[in-house]
């Protein structure tokens, strides 16, 4: 599959100018990795009792909080409502701020939104693309009920030195950890790094149920709030009635149904005894991108942080383009026409026409994310990826880089 050597120093006419692509079957930038065990574990369920509201959704939270080091971690359906639970249960509503970093999916913001609140986008650190102290200052008001962290790619965000920040005006730090699953910072495992942390579980994330979601929290006042959200808002849902022997609940508060199937969270039990493994794949790709890589002076790679152990969800490279004749939309097709296939991560949330009607935000208020847009390019990065995937990666970015190279 791989093109050919390209040691010569010639440059290979780009597949996009009509040359020959460096791989015939496309490379996905990520893909799920599903076992024997996996698929085990789904059809016993298929053969059980409980289809849903079953023992292996309570065994997924049990074994999803040892491995987050907490005390509780409750199931949702997927990120965006576990994020939306998360923030009800803090008490999160109408009239309340909370600072989201604006270079995430717009399920963080939009999650804010859903519960009434209005989301004040920060800006990202230039150096590490996630919220800092220094980012974040400006963004707190006597409003600010909650700051919502994202760990971008995979690696955790410096939730020691946010708390410093945050702790002496007693705002809480919240976590959409979707990236980050099986990362730690300083030897703490995320999900245990604020409040509580919401973590998605769908196709390409570190570990997946399908669609799939959790919030994770050692504060126990928060459970039954999380469990009421995803179940109608009632105090028992449909087991602890049947092992009750009682048809009776008491709905007091309006919630959603956004419950994880026991199908689910069989297949998510199941990825969890290999989310290390899984883990250490990805950052064994992530080592080779980044010795082979390095030498690439189009490209700034991803600072190296010895604070913490990535999950490597995203392998987020920016171009040089001061050193390009082109721009990352036509690199970006160049890649794909070599078979590689890339993707950007992510369009500045602030500049979606939703919350510049919204929130009046405008070109300009988040000028390191906005620069940074420009120039980002994830690269394929997935457990089930071959050394052979890789090669091919750089191949490709070597080929297009030399052809457009200033
Ligand atoms: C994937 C993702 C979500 C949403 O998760 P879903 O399971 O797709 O609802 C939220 N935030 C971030 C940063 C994500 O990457």
């Amino acid at each position: 599959m791989t093109g050919p050597a390209d040691a010569s120093g010639e440059r290979d006419l780009p597949a996009l100018l009509g040359g020959r692509p460096v791989r015939e079957t496309p490379l996905p930038y990520a893909r799920q990795e599903i076992t024997a065990a996996d698929r085990e574990a789904v059809a016993a369920v298929l053969a059980s009792e409980w289809l849903t509201t079953g023992p292996a959704v309570t065994e997924f939270e049990d074994a999803l909080a040892a491995a987050a080091d907490v005390r509780f971690a409750v199931a949702f359906s997927n990120g965006t409502t576990a994020l939306q639970g998360m923030l009800a249960a803090c008490g999160i509503g109408p009239g309340d701020e909370v600072v989201v970093p604006t270079l995430t999916f717009v399920a963080t913001a939009n999650a804010v939104l859903q519960q009434g609140a209005r989301p004040v986008f920060a800006d990202v650190d230039p150096h590490t693309l996630r919220l800092s102290p220094e980012m974040l200052a400006p963004c707190l008001t006597p409003r600010t009920k909650a700051v919502l962290a994202v760990d971008f790619g995979g690696e955790p965000c410096d939730a020691d030195a946010l708390r410093s920040l945050l702790e002496p005006a007693g705002i809480p730090l919240l976590f959409d950890a979707c990236h980050s699953l099986g990362g730690s910072l300083r030897g703490r495992k995320v999900g245990s790094l604020g409040k509580a942390s919401a973590f998605s579980f769908h196709a390409v994330k570190p570990l997946t149920t399908g669609e799939g979601g959790a919030v994770t929290t050692d504060d126990e006042a928060l459970v039954p709030r999380l469990k009421r959200f995803r179940n109608h808002g009632l105090d028992r849902d449909f087991r602890e009635r049947q092992q009750g022997n009682s048809w009776e609940y008491r709905l007091a508060e309006l919630g959603w149904n956004c419950r994880l199937t026991d199908l689910q969270a069989a297949l998510g039990r199941s990825q969890l005894r290999r989310l290390e493994a899984m883990r250490a794949a990805r950052d064994r790709i992530a080592g080779v991108y980044l010795r082979e890589l390095a030498e690439l002076p189009e490209l700034d790679l991803p600072p190296v942080n010895e604070s913490c152990v990535s999950a490597r969800h995203l392998f987020v490279v920016r171009l040089r383009l001061d050193r390009l004749t082109a721009d990352r939309g036509t690199l970006f097709k160049a890649m794909r026409a070599e078979g590689i296939g890339v993707n950007v991560h992510y369009f500045p949330v602030h500049l979606q026409p939703l919350y510049r009607e919204r929130c009046g935000t405008a070109p300009g208020d988040c000028p390191h994310a906005e620069a940074a847009y420009e120039r980002l390019l994830t690269l394929p990065l997935f457990s089930a990826m071959t050394a052979a995937d890789a090669a091919d990666t750089i191949a490709a970015l070597r080929k297009v880089l030399r052809w457009w190279r200033r």
